[in-house]
């Protein structure tokens, strides 16, 4: 069985000292977007088949976000990319896999080190022994490090400390609300991130045990599953999960049906990653967030994150500030986003543009 350390070991094996955790602004949160959520339990994911085999649970959205898992069976186990953001919702999609399959459970892979990827890891790594939690090795790194971001071990005990904030927000927004619909999605709101924070004070972290540095091929019983490390794009260590028979590809959220979220993200080097995970033979791409989704999809968001650059730069060199860039790149690039970007309640354009161009100016304008 992988062994499961405490969080305290962990970040005491990295070094790092455990008090060291800074207040946590809200822009760092990866996913967590004022959500219209009304997610009861049983409508946590949905299973839908993809190739023969091979499945994507699509999460509905939620206020406490889980991401989607891709589940793929072979001919004695099953291999599950992505395990959400808390335990609770890795069992839920443990339950649907069971329905289809009692074969056991043999990998997780983790296309990169997100909370709303990985800290549902546990859950698998306990139900059969032997599990493999996979990753690249940067995953690996960034999972244990004191500060690397939006996830990792650290994370879960920044989040410890801001969720019982983000509760007494959500109270005192509730108290003063007159709108009965609005008051009932924050009162949903508020039952998910006091679940949540249950959940988060017991997790038992299951890090990677097997890593990635550069592509390789898995051959598991019956299915070929390649593993695509293409460059830097959502974080430094994204992984591309393919399985050229069945021409589908995972992307974990380097390719979403959302807008994309750059604070951990690499812009330029983003669109460069793309046109390499484009020379790839897929038809279907299982995105980290949102549905199941056509390869056309790939150049629609490639498009976006390559004019949002274009856009931002050239307004900076026209002299604008940031506010200014903000506003008129929002507004420049909506006739050709807003719709597409739109999809779902939560990780709408407009939730997110700004924010977006904040993080090109800081990663390319100021940089270069
Ligand atoms: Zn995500
Ligand atoms: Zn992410």
């Amino acid at each position: 069985m992988t062994r499961k350390f405490t969080r305290r070991q962990i970040l005491a094996q990295a070094g790092v000292a455990v008090a060291a955790i800074h207040t946590l602004d809200p822009h760092e949160i990866c996913c967590a977007m004022a959500a219209d959520a009304k997610t009861a339990d049983k409508d946590l994911f949905e299973l839908k088949k993809v190739a023969d085999g091979v499945y994507a649970a699509i999460a509905a959205p939620a206020f406490k976000v889980n991401c989607n898992a891709a589940v793929i069976v072979t001919d004695d186990g099953v291999v599950v990319v992505d395990s959400h953001s808390k335990p609770s919702a890795a069992r839920a999609v443990y339950q649907q896999i069971q329905n289809v399959t009692n074969k056991p459970i043999r990998k997780i892979i983790n296309t990169h080190f997100h909370w709303d990827h990985w800290q549902g890891n546990e859950v698998y790594a306990g139900a059969n022994s032997g599990v493999e939690v996979v990753a690249t090795e940067r995953t690996r790194n960034n999972l244990s490090r004191p500060d690397s971001g939006n996830g990792g071990v650290s994370f879960v005990d920044k989040q410890i400390s801001t969720v019982p904030k983000e509760i007494d927000q959500l109270k005192a927004e509730i108290a003063k609300e007159s709108n009965p619909e609005t008051k009932a999605r924050l009162e949903s709101n508020l039952r998910q991130a006091e679940a949540y924070l249950q959940e988060l004070k017991p997790l038992k972290p299951a890090l990677p045990t097997r890593t990635v540095s550069s592509t390789v091929t898995l051959q598991e019983r019956g299915r070929e599953i390649q593993l695509h490390v293409l460059g830097r794009a959502h974080t430094d260590g994204d992984l591309f999960i393919y399985l050229p028979k069945e021409k589908v590809v995972m992307t974990g959220d380097a390719l979403i049906d959302w807008m994309p979220f750059l604070n951990d993200g690499y812009p330029e080097e983003w669109v460069q990653t793309l046109d390499a995970l484009d020379k790839l033979d897929f038809t279907h791409i299982v995105p980290g967030h949102g549905n199941v989704l056509a390869k056309d999809q790939l150049v629609f968001f490639r498009g976006y994150l390559a004019d949002l650059i274009a856009a931002v730069k050239k307004s900076a060199a026209d002299g604008a500030s940031v506010d200014e860039i903000k506003k008129a790149v929002g507004n420049q690039l909506a006739p050709k986003y807003e719709r597409g970007m739109s999809k779902y309640p939560v990780g709408q354009y407009r939730d997110r543009v700004g924010l977006n161009v904040e993080m090109v100016y800081q990663k390319v304008v100021k940089k270069s």
